[in-house]
Order: structure tokens, then sequence, then C-alpha cells
């Protein structure tokens, strides 16, 4: 199943992505822990799509793929390494990634598969990850490269409004162990990777992170990013997709 966040004008609802990506049909308050449809069904081409979930926390890895972690010059680590970015970092698709160019001068792409949690959880073992994974979607953890190295830690960095595109919905029926992902700039293929090359699996990560901190229906894990990263400018469009996922492209503008 899809789910997406929408609007047609008057709020904002969940919806099912149905007959092929033409029509969303909406749902009565939260997909977590059942979907009952409310009959009203909208052409998918007239409605809004937005973040398909307001997380309480954005949970991202930090040099989960052997070959990023070389191109950063750093060793693959022994434990996930983990950052936050703020709720307030999160868009849809199409919406717009802002450049803080007063802030910054170097702001790069990370495409990655995102995890959303299904229901409260902490202390998960690995071998019940499943149960509180309610589905994938494409992530894309916008990183001020520059400040990430001057700061000697990631908040700043990884923090900006509009640094966390997710969507363009999240699909729940899906297995994430072997899917190809790619991220294109301006149509140009920029990386190329598979979720089976993660040093640290899903059930790996949700047991570490789920350790420290209580998961809420809606939050999101990032699962890192493969090799090819590279900086953006503003008036360029990148793309995440991610196979049996779909497609998330946000375009770059200015922001000051
Ligand atoms: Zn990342």
């Amino acid at each position: 199943m899809r789910i997406a966040r929408f609007s047609t004008g008057d709020g904002v609802a969940f919806g099912v992505v149905e007959e092929g990506e033409q029509v969303i049909a909406r749902i009565d308050g939260h997909p977590f822990g059942g979907v009952q449809l409310t009959g009203e069904r909208y052409p998918l081409a007239e409605v809004r799509v937005v973040a398909p979930m307001l997380p309480s926390k954005v949970i991202a890895i930090g040099r989960n793929y052997a070959d990023h972690a070389r191109e950063m010059g750093a060793e693959p680590p022994d434990e996930p390494v983990l950052f936050l970015k703020p709720s307030t970092s999160v868009i849809g698709p199409g919406e717009s990634i802002a450049y803080p160019e007063k802030l910054s001068r170097h702001v790069d792409y990370e495409g990655e598969l995102a995890v959303v949690i299904g229901r409260l959880c902490r202390e998960v073992p690995a071998e019940r990850a499943n149960d509180v994974i309610f589905g994938y979607t494409c992530a894309n953890d916008v990183t001020a490269r520059d400040l990430q190295s001057k700061d000697g830690q990631w908040a700043r960095a990884k923090g900006f409004d509009t640094f966390c595109p997710l969507g363009p919905w999240i699909e729940t029926s899906l297995d994430a162990g072997d899917l190809a992902l790619t991220t294109t700039v301006n149509g140009e293929l920029k990386q190329s990777g598979r979720t089976s090359w993660l040093l640290h699996d899903i059930p790996a990560l949700i047991a570490h992170v789920s350790a420290v901190m209580t998961l809420l229906p809606g939050d999101v894990i990032l699962t890192g990013t493969p090799a090819g990263v590279g900086p953006l400018a503003v008036g360029d469009e990148v793309s995440v997709g991610i196979e049996g996922i779909g497609t998330l492209t946000n375009r770059v503008i200015s922001r000051d």
C-alpha cells in the first residue's frame, strides 16, 4: 500500500494512492494502527502531495555505506553513527530546498532510504524490528558540507529548514533488503547504490536507535548514503529514486 499526505486546499489528510498513481483515497485520521477510508477519492493530479508524515524526530545514520565513508576520508565505523535532523527540516515532494547562501557555500545532496516507524517502541531487538516498521520512503539528507567540517558536529550542517526532503509517499509492503537507489541532478546520474550494501542493516539500526530513545509513530530513520555525494547549486533539480517506492524530486532555490 502507498500512503501519502495531501492537501485539497482545506486541510491536510492521509490517503492511499491507488489505480496506477492516478487516484488518492482519503484516510480517516492517521494510518498507524490500521487504515480506514472515508470514501472520498480525488484525482492525484488535482491535490497537492506534501511530506508523507510529520515526524517528531528524524534520526540519521552517518557513514553506513563503506564506499561513502571512504570518499569522506573516514573508515567505516564499528557502530552506527547517529545524528538528528529537526522536524522543521522536513519538506515534501516538489517543495524547494532553500540554499542558505549567506551561511554556506557548499551544500550537498545525499540520497537515502528512509524507514518510517509505525508504533511507539523502545529497546526493540533486531529480530523484532519488522514489527515496528510502518514502511519506507525516499529521503535527501541535504548537508552544508563546509559547516559540517567547520563545526566538528553536525547539527547546523544537517539542520537547516528544507534540508530533509521526504517522499513522495510511504510504501508499506516492501522487502527493503536489496533495493536499487539512485540520485540524479538535472537528470545526470550521481549516486547509484543498493540497500544490501548497508554496513548496519535496518533491523540493526532500529535496535541501536531504540536502545537510546523512544520511537514514536511517524518517526523517520535515514539509513545513510552511498558514494557519489556532491554539491547542489541554486536552480538544480535533484531526484532520489528507490526501486519499489518512487522518485522524490526537489528544486533548489536561494533562501537569501
Ligand atoms: Zn546522510
